[in-house]
């Protein structure tokens, strides 16, 4: 091999063994954490023979990768394909130039026909992430109207009725994939566009930054002159009044410009109670879509489709399996694909049963049923609370609606949001099975005609860490 390809191979050892590394995490904070630290603070990497280095430009980064993550990578390493003698090194070398992050990387080349266009000299807070496009996403039930809604903002960006456009739903339901989709379809198309993403997390951050170092004109000029701004996590304003205000303003001066704003948050704007009212009804003044959990065929395809980024084939059953017990996030179903793959590269010769696969994946199973721990006296106290009402009210026969209303949406929370059964529910409510189902039924048709009513549902199951998104099928 001459240095050249050398070069490659080290780097794509590194990006599988980060990539398994990263997979491998069950916590979604460990793994946005991993992958912006082993993406963000390492510089280049370097295969020399038995030796695999890592190199970073600060001190700090070298002391922080060598501490959380060295012993870990090794094991990744090897399902990698690395030699089981490899020795990982990390190397703080000062002149290191950054190697490994292209500029290509974090902006698809233009299509040949907007060749002429001026390149934006702009460069995004935070990179998008170039896997983050329309084709690797997932058309289903449960995101259509969010994903089409993106695709109106590619076709028409800064036009009223899509602006801004605001994607609520679950942790790892793909929001943060499909806006930045928007971003990356708009680079291609346009590349002398000035197309910010960063998180509203990162926008606070950068905002007391500059009132501390008196740089908050250069702040506003920066986010008031861009031609779109993709804001990730809005639910995050909720910390700082003063934040919201400068939010605002900008938010207004963009719109009034024209320019396309997408936001997302975990839940709906009006669900957002420490956010100002003002700019509540701003978010709400575009399109507002939700994203909810994928159906069973919707998350086999998706399963199917990050497969096809591994050389490694997966059996139908053991995406069936995953799809048939992974339902609430689709991020906690990538890593259990890439737990299964990693499995499947570690122990070729054996045969995936369902078996195996429950042991491998016991930990994402676990966490999956942890989400069904409520009560139904809880969920009858918190109805009765929403409702102003008594709990005497929600166990009586009273038919005024009034009662009916929180009654009814207590008795489809513990249908859908408990594994608890029929029986245990009707008795909870002294009531019959019928009575039960015919509540559940109620709520499941009003909810698709009453915004209203969806909004208190969602309010109630966020006051347990639920959203509505961890219904069960
Ligand atoms: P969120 O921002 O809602 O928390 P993300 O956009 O980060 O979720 O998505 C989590 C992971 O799930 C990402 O790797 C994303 O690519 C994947 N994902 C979610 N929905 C889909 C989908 N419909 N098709 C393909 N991948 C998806
Ligand atoms: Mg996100």
């Amino acid at each position: 091999m001459n240095n050249e390809s050398i070069d490659k191979a080290s780097k794509e050892l590194w990006e599988n063994a980060k990539a398994i590394y990263i997979l491998s995490l069950r916590n979604l904070e460990e793994k946005s954490q991993a992958e912006r630290n082993l993406g963000m603070m390492i510089t280049s990497v370097a295969n020399e023979g038995k030796v695999f280095k890592i190199y970073t430009s600060t001190q700090f980064a070298a002391d922080l990768i060598r501490r959380e993550y060295l012993n870990k990578l090794k094991g990744s390493f090897l399902v990698a394909g690395a030699p089981e003698d490899i020795d990982i090194e990390v190397v703080y070398d000062k002149n290191a130039k950054p190697s490994l992050i292209l500029p290509e990387a974090i902006h698809p080349s233009p299509m040949p026909v907007q060749q002429s266009a001026t390149v934006s000299t702009f460069v995004s807070t935070q990179p998008l992430n170039e896997d983050y496009t329309f084709e690797e996403f997932v058309r289903g039930p449960s995101n259509s109207f969010a994903l089409s809604a993106a695709e109106g903002v590619v076709k028409n960006p800064g036009k009223t009725g899509y602006n801004p456009l605001f994607i609520h739903g679950g942790t790892g339901l793909g929001k943060t994939h499909l806006m930045q989709s928007i971003g990356n379809e708009l680079h291609k198309r346009n590349p002398a566009m000035a197309i910010c993403y960063l998180t509203a997390e990162t926008f606070l951050n950068e905002y007391v930054n500059s009132l501390q170092n008196g740089q908050l004109d250069a702040f506003r000029k920066k986010y008031r002159s861009l031609d779109m701004l993709l804001i990730d996590d809005v639910q995050f304003f909720q910390k700082g009044k003063n934040v919201q205000e400068e939010f605002f303003n900008t938010f207004n001066s963009l719109r009034d410009n024209h320019k396309q704003i997408v936001m997302t948050s975990d839940v709906a704007p009006k669900n957002l109670p420490s956010i100002e009212e003002r700019l509540i009804s701003r978010f709400e003044g575009g399109m507002v879509q939700e994203v909810e959990s994928p159906s069973y065929e919707t998350r086999l395809a998706i399963l199917k489709k990050k497969a096809e980024a591994y050389d490694t084939t997966v059996p139908n059953s053991a995406f069936e399996f995953i799809a048939d017990n992974i339902k609430s996030h689709v991020r906690a179903m990538e890593g259990a694909l890439g737990k299964v793959i990693i499995y499947i590269n570690s122990f070729p010769q054996t045969l995936l049963n369902n078996q195996i696969l429950a042991n491998i994946l016991k930990d994402f199973i676990e966490k999956e049923q942890s989400l069904r721990k409520l009560t139904v006296l809880e969920i009858q106290q918190a109805c009765a609370k929403k409702y102003s009402v008594t709990m005497a009210d929600i166990l009586s026969h009273e038919r005024t609606q009034s009662i009916v209303t929180p009654r009814q949406l207590a008795m489809y929370i513990a249908r859908k949001y408990t594994s608890k059964g029929l029986q245990e529910i009707a008795d909870a409510f002294g009531k019959k099975h019928a009575t039960v189902i015919n509540g559940v039924k109620t709520i499941t048709q009003r909810l698709d005609n009453e915004a209203d009513l969806k909004v208190d549902l969602e309010e109630i199951l966020s006051s347990f860490g639920y959203r509505l998104s961890d219904a069960m099928d």
